[in-house]
C-alpha cells in the first residue's frame, strides 16, 4: 500500500509541487498552519524517523538543503522559519511518510503550548 504522499510523488494524485528531484519531492500542505507551509518529503517510502538508516544520511541532509532554497525562494530567511518532524503518535503524525514541515510567514510562537 503506497502512502498518499507517494502518489503525490508519482503525480497519481494532485498537489502543489514546488520542488522534486530524484531523492525528495516538496510540495504545499494542503492545511497550512502559516503563510508558507510546505512538506518536504523523501521519494522513498520511510514510516517515521525511528525507521531511518545510515543509508539515509545523505538524503536527510539534502532534505535541509532543499528546505533551505526553498525558503530563500519564498522570502522567509531573514524573517525566520521552523523546520518540524512528527514521529508517531504523541508527537501527532498523521502521514506515516516521514516529512519535513516548513513553517513561516509569521510570528510562529514558542516551539510548545506549555501545559500548565
Ligand atoms: P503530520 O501530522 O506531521 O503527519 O503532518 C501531515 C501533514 O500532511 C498535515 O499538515 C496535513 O495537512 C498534510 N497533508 C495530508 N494530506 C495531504 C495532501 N493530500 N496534500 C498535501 N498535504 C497533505
Amino acid at each position: 500500500m503506497s502512502t498518499i504522499f507517494s502518489k503525490i510523488i508519482a503525480r497519481e494524485i494532485p498537489a502543489e509541487i514546488v520542488y522534486q528531484d530524484d531523492q525528495v519531492t516538496a510540495f504545499k500542505d494542503i492545511h497550512p498552519i502559516a503563510p508558507a507551509h510546505i512538506l518536504i518529503v523523501p521519494n522513498r517510502e520511510i514510516a517515521t524517523v525511528n525507521d531511518v538508516t545510515p543509508e539515509d544520511e545523505q538524503m536527510l541532509g539534502h532534505m535541509f538543503t532543499v528546505a533551505k532554497e526553498i525558503a530563500q525562494q519564498m522570502g522567509i530567511t531573514e524573517s525566520g522559519y521552523r523546520l518540524l518532524i512528527n514521529c508517531n503518535q504523541d508527537a501527532g503524525q498523521e502521514v506515516f511518510h516521514l516529512h519535513m514541515h516548513l513553517l513561516g510567514g509569521r510570528k510562529l510562537g514558542p516551539m510548545l503550548a506549555r501545559q500548565d
